[in-house]
């Protein structure tokens, strides 16, 4: 099965550009974007990331106000006041021993970057994988990290697995079954979580009056480190 793996992934591999790096502090952008946001999506953002601070010193001199404002569209806005703290940390004390250490970086991200790179034998499980190797019922090696991203991602989907193009659906157990639909995210229409990124939308071009915001929506932001309220005028930290 490993084996059928490989040579697919060989064949079929998305050619994505974190996976032509080793550097460490890009890798963590990487993992970080693709946390909660497509492929499709974080490409272009990672690589203008990469251009505009090439290194976590240059992240990590930046100001916040600037790091959010990158960020905008990408969803959950806190990734990105978290990775700039990463950065701050790592410039000013290395890369932790525990990478959960940099706030933001949960089992899942640390594993990735211990694996791509530092070059640590460590399997880093996100939900295609685990639903790959719960579905084969094997266990696989860090070797196998890329190729089980993409072949959850393009292959062996949550609700229809397409087991007719499947590499390892010979000795797959689980071959042609369906499943139940998977839990959707909530829709962001309408959401407080609509309301919170159009509000620090507003607040990215430029400080605006409270009165003319939604003002629980600032308070959650607020309370988030997103935006600073001084007398009545809401704008990014800095
Ligand atoms: S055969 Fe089907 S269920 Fe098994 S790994 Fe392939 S796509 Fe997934």
């Amino acid at each position: 099965m490993r084996k059928a793996l490989l040579d697919w992934f060989a064949e079929h591999g998305r050619d994505l550009p974190w996976r032509r790096t080793r550097d460490a502090y890009a890798i963590l952008v990487s993992e970080v974007m693709l946390q909660q946001t497509q492929v499709s999506r974080v490409v272009p953002r990672y690589l203008a990331w990469l251009e505009r601070w090439p290194t976590a010193a240059s992240l990590a001199a930046a100001l916040p106000a600037d790091v959010i404002r990158e960020w905008q569209g990408l969803g959950y806005n806190r990734r990105a006041l978290n990775l700039h703290r990463a950065a701050r940390q790592i410039t000013e004390r290395g890369w932790p021993d525990d990478l959960t250490d940099l706030p933001g970086v949960g089992r899942y991200t640390a594993d990735a970057v211990r694996a791509f790179a530092f070059g640590k034998p460590v399997l880093p499980v996100d939900t295609n994988v685990r639903r790959v190797q719960e579905r084969t019922g094997r266990r696989f090696d860090s070797a196998c990290a890329q190729a089980l991203f993409d072949l959850g991602a393009t292959v062996c989907l949550g609700r229809v697995p397409r087991c007719r193009i499947c590499p390892l659906a010979v000795q797959c157990p689980s071959r042609n079954r369906r499943y139940e639909p998977l839990r959707r995210q909530p829709p962001l229409e309408g959401s407080f979580r609509q309301r919170r990124s159009q509000t620090l939308r507003l607040v990215a071009a430029r400080a605006r009056p409270l009165a003319e915001l939604d003002d629980e929506a600032v308070a959650a932001l607020r309370d988030d480190g997103l935006v600073e309220v001084t007398g009545a005028v809401v704008r990014l930290p800095v």
